[in-house]
């Protein structure tokens, strides 16, 4: 499953407002994304005025040990 994260942002909030499962929480200097949390929705990306939002895909092999 690919997730997002984040970069750039210019913390406006759309993002925290829109993501269905809360995965957006904000920490010191910005936000982050919660890959046990975040779906691949992409709503959050599409909604996200400045772009600041990437897809990633995690470690095929991360979690399989
Ligand atoms: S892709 Fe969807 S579930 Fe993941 S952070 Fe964005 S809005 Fe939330
Ligand atoms: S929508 Fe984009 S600019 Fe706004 S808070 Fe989210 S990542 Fe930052």
């Amino acid at each position: 499953m690919a997730f997002v994260t984040i970069d750039a942002c210019q913390g406006c909030g759309a993002c925290l407002l829109t993501c269905p499962t809360h995965a957006i929480r904000p920490v010191a200097g910005g936000l982050t994304v919660r890959a046990d949390r975040c779906t691949g929705c992409l709503e959050c990306l599409e909604i996200c005025p400045v772009d600041a939002i990437r897809v990633v895909e995690p470690d095929p092999c991360k979690g399989a040990r």
